[in-house]
């Protein structure tokens, strides 16, 4: 039976060493690739070799998680772009490291946008930091599918350092929160705004 993996690198990067080891992976295991949100597809492999393509992964190359944190996408931000009102990197670095593939009650998308254009899509992920002249602004229950919902803004003009905060708060909210197969959005309309009341 075939089956695929979805692979990350660190800020959605693969170094050519990263992505040579890669293709030398799914020449061997018979698969090819799809660009996906999450990552980087390798499909048509065997059900039975996943496992061993995974456990032959390059350093710095990870396999997406279903159900927790497995989307960060960060466009590259003040600095990078003329656009830019806010640098990105540093927060989705932050999160990158300390959260990403995390284990929670479904899955959990974040997106870091430099500015209002919006290049990454931020509000429509479960949080979203967007970029404006005075600092981020944080929506939080953003979703696509079904029944497609914008975030909830539950903060604005936020420091770098204190949308690190921010996330940190309303990650292992979720993480303590969310029933199973319960989206972000559902656990906000549930229990209210985590942030209420707290000093970023
Ligand atoms: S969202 Fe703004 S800062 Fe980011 S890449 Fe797009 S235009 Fe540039």
């Amino acid at each position: 039976m075939k089956t695929s993996v979805i692979l990350h690198g660190l800020r959605n990067e693969f170094s050519l060493d990263q992505m040579k080891a890669c293709i030398v992976l799914a020449e061997k295991y018979g698969g090819s690739f799809r660009h996906v949100v999450t990552g980087l597809q390798i499909i048509g492999i065997e059900k039975a070799d996943k496992e061993a393509l995974i456990a032959e992964l390059p350093d710095g190359v990870i396999p997406v998680v279903h159900r927790g944190l497995n989307s960060l996408i960060a466009c590259v931000g003040k600095g990078h772009c003329k656009n830019g009102q806010m640098e990105t990197w540093e927060l989705a670095d932050y999160i990158e490291k300390n959260f990403y593939g995390k284990k929670l009650a479904h899955k959990c998308k974040i997106g870091v946008s430099g500015c209002g254009r919006n290049c990454p899509d931020a509000m429509v992920k479960d949080i979203a930091f967007i970029g404006t002249s005075q600092g981020f602004l944080l929506a939080v229950g953003g979703r696509t599918g079904h029944n497609p919902v914008a975030g909830t803004i539950l903060a604005r003009n936020l420091t770098i350092e204190e949308a690190k905060k921010a996330a940190r708060i309303l990650i292992n909210w979720y993480s303590e929160h969310g029933e199973p197969r319960e989206r972000i959005h559902n656990v906000l309309v549930r229990l209210g705004n985590p942030l209420e009341g707290v000093t970023l």
